[in-house]
């Protein structure tokens, strides 16, 4: 096996090498190739890994998986490495992976973002996603985040201030609480800035600059699409940037793929659509079986699974619009998810599944805007316990340029709070493999149930052939998808050699959508268990004895199947 490391985070160059040492050394089950050109020319990789022997991966279902379409998220990375490797390694000893790739395809895009990424492992700076300035064509004047004292880290600025907000935590004086609303206590007060240079300083405003490169990709596909005001970062247009453009006519393209999961961090849950409407928008069996997957998620990683809308937007008033798994389930007609990997709130035992009290509902998004003091002083415990002190840096004297004396400090933000650290990656990403593989094989899988061949006399032949669903879910996979005519019915089609004729039936038969068992959540005596799992379908064909007649069903979801018939 190619040599891959679980604690640490690689760079494209290193990327590129592992993908391409894989597909060398498993040229039957594994091809790495590009999507398209980034912005900045590189190569978007796509790994494509199935069992060649049992056909193309085009005849398969398949699922999609891809990470790292924002900078700084880079975990993502691994995750999806970490999959590749433990698919390939898998394959031929364990039972589900070898099943997995004998009668599906698993599509790999370990980085979305190349261009953005690499600016961070390289150059450590963070970025949103694309590193294409949006929406100004050069950077805006004010405070621009920068690593002034060229230690290797951009942390916070703390610049003492009469009239600033905070002050130090009376127990814990790393740790800055707001000062008393009434003016009843004294400071020294303290203002927070990210460690910077201000461009074009006129000495007393300290404006904060927008990031120059401004644009956000997972807001950049054609669902819901809004303009700058409404959503930022969503781009001048829908699929605008050749990140996502490459990746939707990708999608697009293979109408096999089944269902997908984005990696992103940070928060331990997995998301699911909407993210701008109820869950009342969803045909109600689509929002059942999102939640019976969800719970598999749950069960095999511990992530509790959400809906955007009612658990994780940003703002109470803002629904996010342009997003990847909302696109890939509205426009797409698949279950599609975004996990957000990692999260140092539960490491140090927050619990943000409840409110504080362990009471009401989660907050995921509200802990950030508002959260006891108790639980900083929790994360400030764990990062000394666990981190060795490494994740938050004590207030340090710097002579700032512009700004005079200030202190630098807070939080590692790379460290602790973007990625794991590499210590602790293997062991969040590992789970998450599980659950693709687990959600790759819940898709539908044609198969042969029946084939007959039945000699009516003179040359003449009775068959029949009969085709079923196996997989967990509908052909169709959603109702959504049949709503919107984003699926195509099941095919079965009848080859007839040289001197054979068709007496009855049809060369080629649409024989509709196949159910699944995704509903079938427990047994009652008031559901029954019709068959619309299966479809029949017969000919009566003409032909001499000893000839060959080749059934094919083919559905663009459950994959193509043949079978040759000797009459
Ligand atoms: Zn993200």
């Amino acid at each position: 096996m190619p040599e891959m490391r679980f604690d640490t985070y690689y760079k494209y160059a290193e990327l590129t090498a592992l993908l391409h040492d894989f597909a060398a050394r498993f040229p039957a089950l594994c091809r790495v190739t590009s999507l398209g050109r980034s912005h900045e020319g590189r190569e978007i990789w796509l790994a494509t890994l199935t069992n060649t022997a049992t056909g193309p991966d085009t005849d398969k279902p398949a699922f999609w998986v891809d990470a790292n379409i924002h900078a700084t998220e880079v975990s993502p990375s691994a995750c999806v490495l970490y999959t590749l490797n433990k698919v390939l390694a898998g394959y031929g000893a364990d039972p589900q992976i070898t099943r997995l790739l004998d009668t599906r395809a698993l599509y790999l895009v370990p980085r979305f973002n190349p261009d953005g990424a690499e600016l961070y492992l390289a150059e450590r700076r963070r970025i949103r996603s694309s590193t294409r300035l949006y929406p100004w064509p050069e950077p805006r004047d004010g405070l621009h985040e920068e690593d002034v004292d060229g230690d290797g880290r951009t942390l916070l600025m703390r610049l003492k201030d009469p009239n600033g907000p905070w002050k130090a935590h009376p127990d814990d004086p790393r740790l800055l609480v707001p000062r008393a609303a009434d003016g009843s206590d004294s400071g020294p007060y303290y203002r927070l800035l990210p460690e910077g240079f201000i461009r074009n300083y006129d000495g007393v405003q300290i404006k904060v600059a927008p990031k120059p490169e401004g644009l956000d990709l997972n807001r950049n596909f054609p669902v819901e699409w809004a303009f700058e005001s409404e959503q930022l970062g969503a781009g001048p247009y829908p699929v605008s940037e050749p990140e996502v453009r490459a990746v939707v006519q990708f999608i697009v393209d293979h109408p096999n793929i089944t269902g997908a999961i984005t990696f992103h961090t940070w928060s331990a849950v997995y998301l699911r659509p909407y993210s701008a409407h109820p869950d009342d928008h969803f045909p109600t069996d689509d929002l059942w079986t999102y939640q019976e997957i969800g719970k598999q998620a749950t069960r095999l990683t511990g992530y509790p699974a959400i809906s955007v809308f009612h658990e994780f937007r940003y703002h109470p008033k803002e629904t996010m619009k342009g997003d990847f798994d909302s696109w890939m389930y509205d426009h797409r007609g698949v279950y599609a998810w975004t996990c957000e990997l990692w999260s140092p709130e539960k490491e140090a035992g927050i619990d943000l599944t409840t409110g504080p009290d362990g009471k009401g509902g989660s907050r995921y998004i509200e802990w950030t805007r508002t959260h006891p003091v108790e639980e900083d002083l929790k994360l400030l415990k764990w990062n000394d316990e666990v981190l060795g002190g490494r994740g938050f840096v004590n207030w340090y004297p710097f002579q700032h340029p512009q700004l005079g004396e200030v202190e630098l400090g807070g939080w590692d933000i790379d460290l602790v709070w973007r990625n794991p650290p590499p210590h602790l990656l293997e062991r969040e990403i590992a789970p998450h493999a599980d659950f693709i593989i687990w959600h790759a094989l819940v898709s539908p899988l044609l198969e042969w149930r029946e084939t007959t061949v039945t000699p009516l006399g003179a040359d003449a032949y009775h068959l029949r052939a009969v085709v079923q669903n196996t997989g967990w879910l509908p052909t169709n996979i959603t109702a959504r998808a049949v709503e919107k005519k984003l699926v195509q019915p099941l095919e079965v089609e009848i080859t007839l050699p040289d001197g054979a004729a068709l007496v009855s039936g049809e060369r080629k038969v649409e024989a509709g959508q196949l159910t699944g068992r995704a509903l079938k959540r427990y047994a009652d005596f008031w559901t029954p268990d019709p068959t619309t799992d299966r479809a029949r379908v017969e000919w009566v064909v003409r032909a001499p004895a000893g000839s060959e007649i080749t059934l094919t069903a083919r559905h663009p979801r459950a994959g193509k199947i043949t079978r040759t018939l000797t009459l």
